[in-house]
């Protein structure tokens, strides 16, 4: 398992996360256990505004906060100066009961319900990412019963397919997402925001896909959203004032994977962006992204408990974990693929291999096929590596099966920032109507 951010093996020859004995984690929280790195996502958020402040471009990272929204990771993300999408009422209510500044809130979406449209109006958020025409207008007509104007990004669909897993790619023309650029529908997006009243058009968003390796589908993006704008320009006498690329850099989860480093995205999106307005003598634009694995994926390593071992000889070992699908549904979503390591015997040699079982009654409840590990223990420990974005965000509670604790380590401190669900987290919404209720025994 590669070691990231403040993770090493010490002197115990166990792994250890921000300062922190991850076996003394486990008798501390139990397993299953969300561990994030905080230094490791402080240093990600630096690394993105440090790579902007050197472009002279003006900006704004945004984190997507959908890959990991908790009210502390809220605060470290206001503390580094980033801005926060958000893509729901749960996410939003979260930002705002952590004192998240309403104003540097984006609201994301494809079917906002008018609840939610209230809440971001009335809370005064930064920004709607508005996704298609009914959202226009309701988004005008919720605006206009307040009297305010609601600032406006138009999400459009640039038809770049950024080379992913076809789950997660959401740049090409048959997406769910935005107006498509390629048959005008965009262009008359724009007219019509122009239109109403009670909006105020800032500019367009566009956003590739995820877990992208180059810098060419970025470039391809920029390249037609600058051409749109000044169509736009030209046509309607309207000029943007921001473009925003959106996220989907790379994160390493397995040797396979080769993310760059994120001032090469900032610096070839930059590049692409100076050369484009300039070349149609257009006012730079700010520049926004939104990062949400890159700045939490490779910060998280979850923790499990390692119970049965099932061997059948000449076949296959398997070994089962305290959690599984319900902590991290990746796997089983996408055929994700992950690492790990005996996070209590992490110096000793590999002596066979294993494939890791969730515990949920799902034969496609498999973490990692085949992975080499020390000859495996009950009781062992278990690090899965590269878990901090979209598991946690994910979680459910298939088989009524409680969501792990959250804690953030750092300089040798552990901060529990999401208590493990109680019995009242699975079943204390239940109510058993009158006509169901157990009655006593008649004698
Ligand atoms: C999911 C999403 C992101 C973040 O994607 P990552 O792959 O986590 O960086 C950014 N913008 C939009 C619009 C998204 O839907």
């Amino acid at each position: 398992m590669y070691l990231h951010g403040t993770s090493i093996i010490n002197a115990e020859g166990r792994l250890e996360i921000g300062g922190c004995d991850t076996s003394d984690l486990a008798s501390r929280f139990g397993t299953p256990l969300y561990i994030y790195d905080e230094q490791l996502i402080r240093t990600r958020c630096r690394e993105y505004r440090d790579a902007f402040q050197a472009t002279g471009l003006n900006f704004q990272v945004a984190y997507a906060s959908k890959a990991f929204c908790t009210m502390a990771m809220c605060r470290i993300v206001e503390e580094e100066g980033l801005s926060l999408d958000v893509v729901s009422d749960g996410e939003l209510y979260t930002a705002l009961q952590a004192g998240f500044p309403a104003g540097k809130i984006h609201f994301h979406g494809n079917n906002k319900t008018p609840d939610e449209i209230v809440m971001a109006l009335e809370a005064n958020i930064g920004c709607f990412v508005v996704d298609n025409f009914l959202e226009l207008q309701v988004l005008n007509e919720l605006a206009r019963a307040r009297k305010v104007k609601a600032n406006v990004l138009l999400r459009i669909s640039p038809g770049v397919d950024a080379h992913t897993h076809e789950f997660i790619s959401t740049g090409q023309i048959d997406s769910k997402f935005g107006f498509d650029l390629g048959n005008g529908t965009a262009f008359r997006a724009v007219q019509e925001t122009l239109k109403l009243e009670q909006l105020r058009l800032l500019g367009i968003h566009s956003h590739i896909g995820s877990q992208i390796f180059e810098t060419e589908g970025f470039r391809l993006a920029a390249d037609k959203v600058t051409r749109f704008a000044a169509e736009v320009r030209d046509q309607l006498s309207y000029t943007f004032t921001v473009l925003n690329l959106g996220g989907g850099f790379g994160i390493r989860y397995t040797e396979g994977d080769t993310p760059l480093p994120s001032a090469d995205y900032v610096g070839a999106i930059a590049d692409a962006v100076k050369t484009n307005f300039a070349a149609y003598n257009y006012p730079l634009p700010e520049i926004w992204i939104e990062p949400g694995r890159s700045i939490v994926g490779e910060a998280g390593t979850t923790l499990y408990t390692i119970g049965s071992v099932k061997d059948i000889p000449g076949v296959r070992k398997y070994i089962a974990v305290d959690g599984g699908m319900t902590d991290n549904p990746r796997p089983a979503l996408y055929d994700a693929k992950y690492e790990a390591m005996l996070a209590n015997r992490a110096l000793e040699v590999e002596e066979e291999v294993v494939s890791v079982a969730g515990k949920c009654c799902e034969t496609g409840d498999m973490l990692i096929w085949d992975l080499a590990l020390p000859a495996v223990r009950t009781g062992d420990l278990l690090a899965v590596s590269s878990t901090g974005a979209y598991n946690y965000a994910m979680a459910s509670h298939y088989n009524r099966i409680r969501k792990p604790a959250v804690v953030f380590v750092k300089d040798g401190k552990a901060d529990l920032v999401v208590r493990r669900d109680t019995y009242d987290d699975v079943a204390g919404n239940d109510l058993i109507p009158e006509r169901l209720m157990k009655q006593p025994v008649a004698k």
